[in-house]
């Protein structure tokens, strides 16, 4: 009899250290799956950044590389021009990738390197105590911002993928989320498109997965997950902000 929800083969079975309730499990084993089903794992090689996903080489069964704070799209580009037939990803979160590495990750984008960016905007900095980030919402309180983002003093979010789509060579730029199961299912096909493309050796990818931080956010899983769906996604409109080869429509 096939099993359901057996572990993709390219995760390990090492426990997560992520906090009860955190999407970083889910936004893995999307990755896992889509790995497996591409038959690209035994070639792909990620690169975990600084954050609370720093980890991220436990967990996967694959070639893995460490960047200093930000520099993932870097470590990432070196790793593809010297091995251009691997498969090579970033994954990172919003103050790794759109705040100490906002530099990297334009100027990789714009030069169009053959990489996937597997971007998580949870809206605050997870690991080092929740603070504000790039990506924080105006009002939105954190241990940096105790009585809520003040766009006059601090400026708006970031909006990463509408950011990176006015560049001329990203050919696929999304964001999903994976709130609910309707959003989970087309983050999947987003991810796996992302791998599918760069295994085609088409160009730039990125997906960004809006996710929840309910330790910082102060608020239980599920909580979470709906004040994502208010306060989070109007402010993050998902949807595919690029799509230059007309992938989607023709799926
Ligand atoms: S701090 Fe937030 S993002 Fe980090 S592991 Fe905990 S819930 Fe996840």
């Amino acid at each position: 009899m096939e099993k359901v929800f057996s572990r993709p083969k390219c995760m390990t079975a090492t426990p997560y250290h992520y906090c009860p309730g955190c999407d970083h499990g889910i936004v893995h084993r999307l990755v896992a799956e889509s790995l497996d089903e591409l038959e690209i794992a035994d070639k792909t090689i990620g690169v975990a950044p600084v954050g609370c996903s720093v980890f991220a080489y436990d967990y996967f069964n694959l070639d893995f590389s460490a960047a200093a704070h930000g520099r993932a799209p870097a470590v990432a580009t070196g790793i593809k021009r010297t091995r251009p037939e691997s498969i090579v990803f970033t994954y990172q979160g919003d103050g790794d990738l759109a705040a100490i590495g906002t530099a990297e990750i334009i100027h990789a984008a714009n030069r169009g390197e053959n990489i996937t960016v597997i971007f998580i905007n949870n809206a605050i900095y997870g690991m080092t105590g929740g603070q504000m980030a790039p990506t924080t919402l105006v009002g939105m309180k954190t241990a940096t911002s105790p009585y809520g983002r003040d766009a006059a003093l601090c400026g708006h979010p970031i909006k990463v993928c509408e950011l990176l789509s006015t560049l001329e060579s990203p050919i696929y730029v999304t964001r999903v989320a994976v709130n609910t199961s309707a959003n989970l299912m087309k983050a999947k096909k987003a991810v796996k498109t992302a791998f599918r493309l760069q295994k085609e050796g088409k160009g730039f990818t990125f997906v960004e997965v809006l996710c929840i931080c309910p330790t910082n956010w102060g608020k239980a899983p599920a909580d979470s997950h709906q004040w994502l769906a208010e306060k989070m996604i109007p402010v993050f409109p998902l949807g595919t902000y690029k799509d230059k080869l007309g992938v989607e429509s023709k799926a």
